[in-house]
């Protein structure tokens, strides 16, 4: 036999991985690393603030012009 298993580091948690069919969540250790990422990357997308200027300002800037 020869020993020519790929090692891998799970992207979450850094623990080291063999990359073979015993491990169904590689590259992730685990199904709870798998998981955790997904959720991280699904949250950064979510936590981007929408940018909407207030309205209070904008309709100040109008009247402003319009005394002018
Ligand atoms: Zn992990």
């Amino acid at each position: 036999m020869t020993n020519t298993r790929l090692r891998v580091n799970c992207p979450h948690c850094a623990k080291p991985v063999f990359w073979d069919d015993q491990h169904t969540f590689k590259p992730f250790c685990s199904e709870r690393c798998k998981l955790i990422d997904l959720g991280a990357w699904a949250d950064e997308q979510y936590a981007i603030p929408a940018q909407t200027p207030p309205d209070d300002l904008l309709d100040e800037d109008f009247a402003e012009l319009k005394n002018r």
